[in-house]
């Protein structure tokens, strides 16, 4: 059965053009989604599709694609100026506090401008503090009909259970490195074929970030390269790396700011591969460095932490050399 074509932009997917196939001819439509993936795999599109397909006037015929794209309320929603797709984002903080979530909970009841549905994007849910997903539960058990809440988010795992469960996680595809190659390749000019080879195993799966890290060119690719290796040498704990390493790093606060957020999830996923979980910086389990077998979930989620406790000194205008410096004493005080 062919059926109608569902999210006809969004690459890949299948998982989940099934499920809103079902659900969206007469299945039951959930009133919140966490739509799961790391920077780049499609969450945004994929969460503007769900909305645009739930207020798409072709919606009741067959016939047609959903969303069509081109009715008066699909081309407001993916145009992204719908005034009843409201974002809720933490804007530059480190975390996803309560007060983005209180606001959001304040508007909750105001019915919709345009059609019978308003949405709320939540965007870095896994960077919601506990408070703000305590504050998010009143909402997610009894929202008002009209509303559907989308969580976008890195890693479920770092919700609530109590949200996970009033949520339906859809994780985004990951897609294999020839795949990645090969778009990439088709969207560009006279593509660069060694860049194009490096940016798709550095995105790890991820669309949108082998684009970024194509079009971003040396800079970026340099500075995921940085990152692998900054959690290499705090994984093997050796000190005249670390020096080296140190020296090279950049010296503009937002450039570090990047490494060590990198470097974060490269560590986070040394956990993940022990506990055979989804990864997001390293595209396969052989790419965790040899290192990381050696060391226990403990030792890990204690870089993690460091590496998290740098970022905050770093936001609070330490200089990149004295949070490096903090960072490798830190970690190899042990
Ligand atoms: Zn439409």
């Amino acid at each position: 059965m062919a059926g109608r074509q569902i999210f006809p932009t969004l690459i890949g997917n299948e998982r989940i053009r099934a499920l809103f196939r079902n659900e969206l001819d007469g299945g039951r439509i959930a009133h919140a989604y966490v739509l799961e993936g790391p920077r780049g795999s499609g969450k945004h599109t994929a969460a503007r599709l769900i909305c645009a397909s739930m207020l798409c006037e072709k919606r009741k015929s067959a016939a047609d694609p959903l969303p069509c794209g081109t009715c008066p309320s699909c081309r407001k929603i993916l145009g992204e100026h719908s005034v009843d797709v409201l974002t809720v984002s933490r804007g530059t903080r480190a975390t996803l506090g309560v007060d983005p979530i209180r606001r959001m909970r304040e508007s909750l009841w105001v019915t919709p401008n345009d059609g019978d549905m308003k949405f709320y994007l939540i965007e870095d849910a896994h960077l919601m503090t506990a408070q703000a997903q305590n504050a998010l539960l009143l909402s997610l058990e009894e929202p008002p009909p009209y509303v559907m809440i989308l969580l976008l988010c890195e890693d479920a795992s770092l919700l609530l259970e109590t949200v996970r469960s009033r949520a339906p996680v859809l994780p985004m595809e990951r897609f294999s490195p020839a795949f990645t190659e090969e778009w990439l390749a088709a969207g560009i000019k006279n593509p660069d074929r060694e860049k194009i080879v490096k940016a798709a195993h550095l995105a790890a799966g991820s669309l949108g970030a082998a684009k970024s890290l194509y079009a971003g060119g040396g800079a970026d690719l340099e500075r995921y390269e940085a990152a692998g290796e900054l959690a290499r040498i705090l994984l093997s704990g050796r000190r005249s790396e670390a020096l080296v390493f140190g020296a090279s790093l950049p010296k503009d606060r937002a450039g570090l700011r990047q490494i060590l957020s990198l470097a974060r999830v490269a560590l986070r996923d040394v956990v993940a591969g022990k506990r055979n979980g989804e990864l997001l910086f390293y595209g396969a389990k052989e790419g965790i460095p040899a290192y990381a077998k050696k060391i226990s979930v403990r030792r890990a989620v204690e870089l993690i932490a460091l590496v998290g406790a740098a970022e905050e000194d770093l936001a609070a205008n330490l200089s990149p050399s004295t949070v490096m410096t903090s960072l490798f004493a830190g970690s190899f005080a042990q």
